[in-house]
């Protein structure tokens, strides 16, 4: 008896211990109502929209040392403005986007354009009509936008795939010679696979525009924030209801903190600890490069599909039109997610989206946890559409 009730009492001792180990433990976790993995352009539209509609407090939760992610700029020892993570035009058709952004900015008036270096030197791209004729002697190009045009209609758009398999030999010869000199070996470089793998939405991005107006995009509103994006974000920040910790990984503090909504911007099978395996990503490398000269290349972008390793250089004072006797250009060299990089564009494979789906089942199951953002939709969003997925998932979740 006197045994059994010795038993009885470490028991007790035992249970209380541990509940208050537990109460203690629950204690010590700091709670806020709203966390928001990712200080990314979806990242603070949601911080945003949360403190300055809803008046609730939001900790941002960012692993690198800067906020705004890939938007991210900065300016140099030169005042160049540098887009850090590469050419970020702002375009959109999306009028509640732009307004919603332009509380936060005003807009340097800026039209991207790009020339591609060819067999031919440089050329207008996107392809229009005059790079048709900057790349084809006289009488194929004539023919070739006669048919062209006839066919689609002057002022049309359509995908350089959907033309290579175009019943007409003349388009489908033109449209073949186009790829070749402009599409092939880029889309190999970026995507590290061959052209016919990557899902054709992704070129069918860069157009043929049978125009001949010299536009990388045809948007109703476009432009660059007057004063870079990173400024933009930190307004969009300004609110005392607004933490943002930034060198801080996700997966360190997961367990100190309480909240009552998470919003995920990063990768879900970082989430989840990759336990189904890693969603892959291509990313890219920047070579930034000062020269002694006051323009180093006729356009703020210029393409270079048939270079050894790089796609892209960039000149970035052209695009806040800034002056300076020197000049800033980064070089880009895509190559996959390693781990160690950043991850920058999602690769639309179905083997992938079904990966994913995966993930997004596990996620069904956390009811105040949502993903969002080119990261955790796992979405080839531009920046406006990025924006306008942070904004609706905003509003079902709080309205
Ligand atoms: N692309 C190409 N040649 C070019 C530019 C683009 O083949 O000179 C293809 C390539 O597959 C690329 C896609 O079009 O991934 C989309 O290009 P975009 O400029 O939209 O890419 P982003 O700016 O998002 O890197």
């Amino acid at each position: 008896m006197i045994r059994n009730n010795k038993i009885i009492g470490i028991l007790f001792c035992s249970a209380v211990l541990l509940f208050g180990i537990c109460y203690g433990v629950q204690k010590r976790r700091e709670y806020v109502p709203n966390v928001i993995v990712g200080a990314g352009l979806s990242g603070v539209v949601m911080a945003e929209r949360i403190a300055n509609e809803q008046g609730q407090k939001v900790l941002i939760i960012e692993r690198r040392n800067h906020v705004g992610g890939n938007v991210y700029d900065y300016k140099d020892e030169n005042g160049i403005t540098v887009q850090k993570y590469g050419i970020h035009a702002f375009h959109t058709n999306n009028e509640d986007v732009w307004k919603y952004l332009s509380q936060y900015t005003e807009w340097h008036d800026y039209k991207h354009q790009a020339l591609a270096e060819t067999s031919k030197g440089l050329v207008n791209f996107p392809v229009n009509l005059n790079t048709i004729d900057q790349l084809f002697d006289v009488e194929f190009a004539q023919d070739f936008i006669k048919r062209l045009t006839d066919k689609f209609g002057f002022g049309q758009k359509i995908s350089v795939s959907d033309l290579q398999n175009d019943a007409d030999n003349v388009l489908q010869k033109g449209a073949n010679i186009l790829f070749e000199e402009l599409f092939k070996n880029y889309t190999i470089k970026q995507w590290g696979m061959k052209s016919e793998d990557v899902d054709p939405s992704v070129i069918a991005r860069v157009p043929i525009y049978l125009t001949r107006e010299d536009a990388y995009f045809t948007d109703k509103y476009q432009g660059i924030p007057a004063q870079g994006y990173t400024a933009m974000i930190k307004k969009m920040l300004d609110n005392p209801l607004i933490e943002v910790r930034l060198n801080t990984d996700w997966r360190d503090v997961r367990d100190n903190l309480k909240y009552d909504k998470l919003f995920f911007s990063g990768s879900a099978d970082a989430f989840f600890d990759y336990k189904f395996g890693k969603l892959p990503y291509r990313s890219l490398t920047f070579e930034i490069k000062e020269f002694p000269k006051e323009y180093y290349q006729p356009r703020a972008q210029v393409n270079h599909g048939n270079a050894p390793r790089m796609t892209r250089s960039i000149e970035h004072k052209y695009l806040l039109d800034e002056k300076s006797p020197v000049t800033t250009v980064s070089f880009e060299y895509p190559e996959a997610y390693n781990g160690k990089n950043e991850r920058y564009y999602p690769i639309n494979r179905p083997e992938n989206a079904a990966l994913y789906k995966k993930y997004m089942q596990e996620a069904e199951k956390l009811p105040n946890v949502y993903f969002f953002g080119r990261l955790g939709d796992y979405k080839y969003y531009n920046m406006d559409q990025a924006v306008a997925r942070a904004l609706e998932l905003y509003h079902k979740v709080f309205k």
